[in-house]
């Protein structure tokens, strides 16, 4: 018997994936895409079809029997996470490893339905440093700006900014950064700042301003669902299977077959079976991928897949840390929840960091300044294969969150020393005022250059390919979605006038 065919397989339905799938479509190559989580389009019993931070139900996480918000109190009070009932194919993941938790979004546009939308291009000399082989003047002067339009990147409008008290938050850490004598940077994003406007004028639903985010925006924010994904069903040539998990992988004439398994949104397993394709481009995400080929490694099925497979691992350095405002500080009680300033401190020659602004959107006045970190962490984890549980094992001792924890302290006591402020310690658990050992930002895995070529071809596995944040060691300096877009853009680009030419 054989298999059914495709000609190109996309595994995932993020960023790598979703530019992917829309340029193999665009050149007339019949795609199918395969996406662990669900279509998320249908309506919940209460007419939305994501839950709230404030509300969360089981629409919020992945199979958890409990939310697990990075804050993990609020006054040391258990208050954040709630408990959501039986397991459910929820928006957003949280896998965890001994030291280190990394959250992933699950659905149809993987990260981009429960980020926070930041949409910052690198500073070209770190970039530069992370990849030297890539060519720097063509992904500044196309494919950054490239990805930017096709993602819908626009920035708030200052006056908005300054006036909003939606954002009074971020204007009270802004005026702390300057008294300690740090520059601040607005941020753009894929949100769009007219729907948010109109939000607070009470014209349109709200969203930002009702405390959605990490569990799904139901209005207001340009995910990929809403861009590249809507191009690439649009060229008629791409197809996307949802609830459905790439379990294998093994060469099959000159292309390969992956084992699937559908399951419904209890977790139950439906049906298992076989797809076979010409190419095969592995978008997982950093974690989703490299657990898939050192599978493929481990178990014999791609036995001479190279050794850099599941190195390379960093978290971009992320460290999460809050501060206590004095009275006369107040952060606001409406808190947009999307961020769009952050403190500059990359040129620090020691401890350089980006630190973001975060909300605590909450409801009520809290006079915490919350904030998201990336720091220069040189550390780097690696992973496992696991025959036992049949996953990868990331490799990351506590220590290696130090080097984070160092950079983001160096910059908040110097903060905490010019306003007279302290950490607060009632929003981590342990009394901690860092948190390390949670990323939004995995990275790495399978890195460009060593686990494939300098397109994302996989070494010695023609026609398999690498298209997403695992290709990127580890650190990037700022939020990565857009340098994932680009650099996705410009393999395609390369990939569709070599290999996927005169097919
Ligand atoms: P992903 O977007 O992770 O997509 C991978 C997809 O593959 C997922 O949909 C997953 O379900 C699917 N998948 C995995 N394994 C399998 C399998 N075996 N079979 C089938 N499908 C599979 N970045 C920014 O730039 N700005 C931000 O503001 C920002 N905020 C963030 C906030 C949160 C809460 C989180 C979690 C992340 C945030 N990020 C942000 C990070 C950003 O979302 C990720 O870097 C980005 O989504 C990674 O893109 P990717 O293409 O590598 O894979």
């Amino acid at each position: 018997t054989t298999a059914p065919y495709t000609t190109a397989l996309v595994v995932g339905t993020g960023y790598g994936s979703a530019v992917t799938a829309l340029r193999l479509g665009e050149a007339g190559i019949r795609t199918t895409m395969i996406e662990l989580g669900q279509q998320w389009t249908t309506a919940g019993p209460d007419g939305k079809v994501f839950c709230s931070t404030l509300n969360p139900d089981r629409r919020s996480m992945w199979f958890h029997r409990r939310t697990e918000a990075p804050l993990d109190t609020f006054l040391w009070l258990d208050v954040v996470n709630r408990d959501i009932g039986t397991p459910y194919a929820g928006v957003l993941d949280r896998i965890d490893y001994p030291n280190m938790g990394v959250y992933v979004g699950r659905g149809v546009g993987g990260g981009s339905l429960v980020n926070g939308g930041m949409a910052p291009t690198p500073q070209r000399a770190y970039f530069e440093k992370v990849l030297p082989q890539v060519d720097a003047a063509a992904m500044y002067a196309r494919y950054f700006p490239l990805a930017r339009r096709m993602l819908g990147v626009n920035t708030i409008d200052p006056r908005y900014l300054e006036k909003t008290p939606a954002y009074q938050y971020a204007r009270v850490s802004r005026k702390h950064a300057h008294q300690a004598g740090f520059k601040t940077a607005v941020v753009p994003n894929v949100y769009s700042f007219d729907y948010l406007e109109r939000e607070e004028r009470k014209e349109v639903p709200r969203s930002a301003l009702a405390g959605e985010v990490i569990y799904g925006n139901n209005h207001g924010k340009q995910s990929l669902d809403k861009t590249y994904l809507a191009d690439a069903i649009g060229t008629g040539n791409v197809t996307i299977r949802t609830l459905t998990r790439v379990t294998t992988i093994r060469r099959y004439g000159k292309g390969y077959l992956v084992g699937l398994e559908q399951i419904d949104a209890s977790g139950k397993v439906l049906k298992r079976s076989e797809l076979a394709c010409r190419y095969l481009f592995l978008g997982a995400g950093s974690v989703g991928t490299t657990e898939l080929l050192l599978r493929a490694r481990e178990t014999g099925t791609l036995p001479d897949l190279p050794a850099a497979i599941g190195t390379g691992w960093g978290s971009n350095g992320n460290v999460m840390t809050a501060r206590a405002n004095h009275a006369w500080d107040p952060t606001g009680s409406l808190q947009s929840t999307i961020p769009t300033l952050a403190i500059d401190n990359w040129d620090d020659p020691v401890n350089p960091a980006f630190a973001e602004i975060a909300p605590l959107p909450v409801g009520l006045e809290t006079w915490a300044s919350l904030y998201l970190a990336i720091t220069v962490n040189p550390e780097r984890g690696h992973f496992t294969y696991n025959h036992a549980t049949d996953r990868a094992d990331l490799h990351w001792s506590a220590g290696q969150s130090a080097p984070s924890v160092r950079s983001a302290q160096a910059l908040f006591d110097r903060i905490n020393r010019a306003t007279g402020t302290t950490y607060r310690r009632d929003l981590f658990t342990g009394n901690r005022a860092f948190a390390a050992d949670f990323c939004y930002h995995p990275l790495g895995g399978c890195v460009l250059g060593q686990a494939t070529d300098l397109y994302g071809r996989v070494i010695g596995h023609p026609n398999l390919y690498i298209t997403d944040g695992s290709l990127i060691p580890g650190s990037l300096g700022v939020n990565p979605f857009v340098t994932i877009t680009a650099l996705a853009e410009r393999n395609l680009s390369h990939l569709l006038t070599t290999d996927l030419k005169n097919r």
